[in-house]
C-alpha cells in the first residue's frame, strides 16, 4: 500500500473504531459484535506496527476505550486501571507465543530462561469495577472509564449482594479491590423473558446488561438487575502484607469473603497453558456465566514488576480468546414456528454463520413485538448470538449494512393469512399477551410434537433416544397422540418404523421403562403447563410435595408459593380443569410413572395439617370430591375408616356404620353446615 493510501485507511480506521467505541463504552450499546470490531483493531494495529511515525497520541490503540459520564462523580484511579493485550491467535499457538513473548522480554532485561509460572483465570465479559476499601469498609466503587478515571458508581455497586461491604480480618488503611461485574446466564434470560412478556426492551447480552445496569443513575433500577461479581486483581493497596503470587492474593481475597472464581489454576510454562485453554474451552458452554476466553498472568509479583507494561496493556498478562459467540450475518428469510403451547415464533433463516464454536444458520426473533422494535427485516445483516447451550437468537440489526432493497417490516399477521402454518387454525393473540398462537390445540400436530419433545426431553422425563425424528413419525402415523401413548408402544410398533431396527427399538423402549421413575418435579415440568418452567415446575413440587396436593390447590393457594403469581397460577388452574389432561395424568400414573412424595413446605403451614377426616353418607351441597379436595387443600388427611385417630367425622344424609363407629370412639360427628363454617375459619389468615 502506498503511504498515502495507508494513512487514509488508517484514519478511516480510526474513525469507525471512534465511533463503536462510543457506542460500546458510553452507551452501552455496540453497533458490532466484538469478533467486527476486533478485525478492525488489529487491521490498525498492524498498519501501525508496519508504520510507527502514523500513530497519533488520540489513536485507540493507545489508550482504554471508556469515557466518563457527566452523570456520575469522576474518580481518579489511584493506579491506572489497564486493558489486556489480547492473543489473536485462538488456537494452542496463542498460549506458546505469550510465554515465548514473556521469555524474550525477560532475557532483554538479562533475565534467566527458566520455566515461567502462571496464573491462569477466566476471562470475564462484564464490566471491570474497582472497588476502595478502608480499614475492610467498602467506600467508593468506580468503572474503569478511560483507565486514569473512572465514574463513581458505589450506590449500585452497594445493590449487588455478593460484593461484601466489609471485608472479614483485614482492617488495612487502603485495600483496593478489581473485578468484574457480570451477568449469569440464568439471570439474564430471566430478566429478557420477564420484559418480552410485558412487551419491553431486552437486554442485548449479559455483558451489556451488566455494563449498562451499573452505569445507570437509578440504583432502585440497577438493583432490579441480578448481577455478580469475580475479583481478579488490586489496586492501591496500603497497610496490607501483599504475598509473593498473584494466585496467593486471589486466596487471600477469597478468605475476606470477595468473590473469586474458583475455575482458576497456577500452571508450569507454555504447556500448563495450552492445558488450562483447552480444559475452559471444553467446559465452556456449561458455564452458569459467558466468558470471553482465558486470562494468563505471570504468578510472581516480582516477575510482574520487572516485566511492567507498554502503552495500555500489562506485559505480564495476556487474554487468550475463544471463538466469539456474536457474529454477523444475513437474514434470508423469516420462517415461523409452531410450539408446543401454540406459541408462534419467528426464526430467522440465516446465512450460515460460526458462532460460539459452531455453524448456526437459524436464530431466534422471540415473538413479533421483539422482531419489529428491532425492526429485523430479510435481506438485513444481524447480529447473532449463541452463548451455552441456548438457543441462537437475532440481538440486533446493523443499520449501517443495510441494503436499499430490504423487506417489509415483519407482520406475522399478514405474513401467515391468519393461519396457522401446520394445521391452517386461525391465528390468535389475546390481549395483553405477547404472542400470537395457533388456535388448534392438540388438534395441531405441530403442537402434538412439540408437547411430545417436551415431555420426553432431558429436563423433563429424559427418554433418550425420543428425539426429531422419531416423534414426527409416531405423530404423522398417528401411533400417539398423547404422552401416556409413548408407554403403550411395543416391540412391534418401533421395528416396524424407518430407520429403526430392532437394537434401537429395544434400547427406546429401555429408556422409557427407565424413565418412569422420576421426580415429582420433572413430571410437572414434563407436562407441558403452560407458564410453568422447570424453576416453577421444582418450586411447586417442594412446596406441594404431591401431586393431590398440587391438583387440590386452589389459586389463593397456588400464590402461596414462591415466585407463583397470578398469570401461573391461572395456567396451572386451566391447565388441571381439562378432562383429557386429568386423563393423560391419570394413564400415566397407571403406566407406572412414580416419584417420591412427601408432606411438602404447604403441609407445614396449613391450617389443617394433621388434621384427619372421615366422610359418609351424602352431602346437602358438597360432592365427596369436592369436600374432600377443600380439606386436603388446607392440610388435612381424608381417610377411609374411622379411628380412635380420626379428628372429626363428616355425617351427611344415610350415613352408615362409620357413624357407628364414630359414635362408639367417641369421635366428634359434624355435618356440611359445620364443616364449612370450620373450613372457613380455617382458610381465614
Ligand atoms: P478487554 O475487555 O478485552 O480486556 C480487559 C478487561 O478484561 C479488563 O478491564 C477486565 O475488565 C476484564 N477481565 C475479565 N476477566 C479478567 C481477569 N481474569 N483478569 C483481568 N482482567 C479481566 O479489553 P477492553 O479494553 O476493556 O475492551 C476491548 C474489548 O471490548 C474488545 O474485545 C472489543 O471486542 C470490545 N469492544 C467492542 C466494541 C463493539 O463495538 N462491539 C467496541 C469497543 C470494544
Amino acid at each position: 500500500m502506498a503511504v498515502q493510501e495507508v494513512l487514509r485507511r488508517a484514519a478511516t480506521l480510526r474513525e469507525e473504531i471512534a465511533k463503536y467505541d462510543y457506542w460500546y463504552y458510553v452507551k452501552d450499546s455496540p453497533l458490532v459484535p466484538d469478533a467486527e470490531y476486533d478485525k478492525l483493531f488489529r487491521e490498525l494495529q498492524s498498519l501501525e506496527a508496519q508504520h510507527p511515525e502514523l500513530v497519533t497520541p488520540d489513536s485507540p490503540t493507545q489508550r482504554v476505550g471508556g469515557k466518563v459520564l457527566d452523570a456520575f462523580a469522576p474518580v481518579r484511579h489511584a493506579v491506572p486501571m489497564l486493558s489486556i493485550r489480547t492473543e489473536t491467535d485462538i488456537s494452542d499457538a496463542g498460549a506458546i507465543a505469550f510465554d515465548a513473548r514473556v521469555h524474550r522480554e525477560l532475557r532483554q532485561a538479562g533475565g534467566g530462561a527458566m520455566v515461567i509460572e502462571y496464573a491462569c483465570e477466566l476471562k470475564f465479559d462484564g464490566l471491570a469495577i474497582n472497588l476502595r476499601y478502608e480499614k475492610g469498609v467498602l467506600v467508593q466503587a468506580a468503572t474503569r472509564g478511560d483507565g486514569e478515571t473512572g465514574e463513581d458508581v458505589t450506590q449500585n455497586i452497594r445493590t449487588i449482594h455478593c460484593i461484601p461491604l466489609h471485608l472479614k480480618g483485614c482492617d488495612a488503611p487502603v485495600l483496593e479491590v478489581r473485578g468484574e461485574v457480570y451477568m449469569r446466564r440464568d439471570d439474564f434470560e430471566r430478566y429478557n423473558e420477564r420484559q418480552r412478556e410485558q412487551g419491553l426492551p431486552t437486554l442485548v447480552n449479559p455483558r451489556n446488561g451488566a455494563a449498562g445496569s451499573i452505569r445507570q443513575l437509578d440504583p432502585a433500577l440497577a438493583a432490579r438487575r441480578p448481577l455478580s461479581f469475580f475479583a481478579y486483581g488490586l489496586g492501591e493497596v496500603q497497610g496490607w502484607g501483599m504475598p509473593a503470587t498473584h494466585s496467593e492474593m486471589l486466596d487471600a481475597l477469597d478468605k475476606m469473603g470477595v468473590p473469586v472464581s474458583g475455575e482458576r489454576a497456577v500452571v508450569q510454562g507454555a504447556q500448563g497453558l495450552v492445558e488450562f485453554h483447552r480444559n475452559i474451552a471444553a467446559k465452556r458452554d456449561s458455564l452458569p456465566f459467558d466468558i470471553d476466553g482465558v486470562v494468563y498472568k505471570a504468578n510472581s509479583l516480582s516477575l510482574q514488576a520487572q516485566l511492567g507494561f507498554v502503552s495500555r496493556e500489562p506485559r505480564w498478562a495476556v487474554a487468550h480468546k475463544f471463538p466469539a459467540e456474536e457474529q454477523i450475518t444475513v437474514v434470508r428469510d423469516i420462517d415461523i414456528q409452531v410450539g408446543r403451547t401454540g406459541k408462534l415464533t419467528p426464526v430467522a433463516k440465516l446465512e450460515p454463520v460460526f458462532v460460539g464454536g459452531t455453524t448456526v444458520s437459524n436464530a431466534t426473533l422471540h415473538n413479533e413485538d421483539e422482531t419489529r422494535r428491532k425492526d429485523v427485516r430479510i435481506g438485513d445483516t444481524v447480529i447473532v448470538r449463541r452463548a451455552g447451550d441456548v438457543i441462537p437468537e437475532v440481538v440486533g440489526v446493523v443499520l449501517d449494512k443495510r441494503p436499499a432493497a430490504v423487506g417489509e417490516p415483519f407482520d406475522l399477521f399478514k405474513r401467515l393469512a391468519g393461519k396457522c402454518p401446520v394445521c391452517g387454525s386461525a391465528i390468535v393473540r389475546e390481549e395483553g399477551e405477547a404472542d400470537w398462537r395457533c388456535s388448534g390445540g392438540l388438534f395441531c400436530p405441530a403442537q402434538r410434537k412439540q408437547a411430545l419433545l417436551h415431555f420426553a426431553g432431558r429436563r423433563a422425563m429424559d427418554i433418550e433416544g425420543l428425539g426429531d425424528k422419531l416423534v414426527e413419525q409416531l405423530v404423522e402415523g398417528g401411533l400417539v397422540h398423547t404422552p401416556a401413548d409413548v408407554y403403550r408402544l411395543d416391540m412391534h410398533t418401533l421395528a416396524a418404523l424407518e430407520r429403526m431396527g430392532e437394537k434401537s427399538a429395544l434400547k427406546l423402549l429401555d429408556a422409557i421403562e427407565h424413565s418412569k421413575q422420576t421426580t415429582l418435579a420433572r413430571f410437572i415440568y414434563a407436562l407441558g403447563i403452560r407458564n410453568v418452567g422447570e424453576a416453577t415446575a421444582k418450586d411447586l413440587a417442594r412446596y406441594f410435595g404431591t401431586l393431590d396436593n398440587l391438583l387440590a390447590a386452589d389459586a389463593a393457594r397456588l400464590q402461596q408459593v414462591p415466585d407463583v403469581g397470578p398469570v401461573v397460577a391461572q395456567s396451572l388452574i386451566a391447565f388441571f380443569a381439562e378432562r383429557h389432561n386429568l386423563d393423560v395424568i391419570k394413564q400415566l400414573r397407571a403406566a407406572g410413572i412414580s416419584w417420591a412424595e412427601h408432606d411438602g413446605e404447604v403441609a407445614e403451614e396449613l391450617p389443617l395439617r394433621g388434621k384427619t377426616f372421615v366422610l359418609t353418607g351424602t352431602l346437602p351441597n358438597l360432592s365427596r370430591d369436592e369436600a374432600k379436595g377443600r380439606l386436603e387443600a388446607l392440610g388435612a388427611k381424608v381417610s377411609g375408616s374411622v379411628s380412635k385417630k380420626t379428628d372429626y367425622v363428616v355425617a351427611g344424609d344415610e350415613a352408615g356404620s362409620k357413624l357407628d363407629r364414630a359414635r362408639e370412639l367417641s369421635v366428634p360427628v359434624i355435618d356440611e353446615q359445620q364443616l364449612l363454617l370450620l373450613l372457613e375459619a380455617a382458610a381465614k389468615p
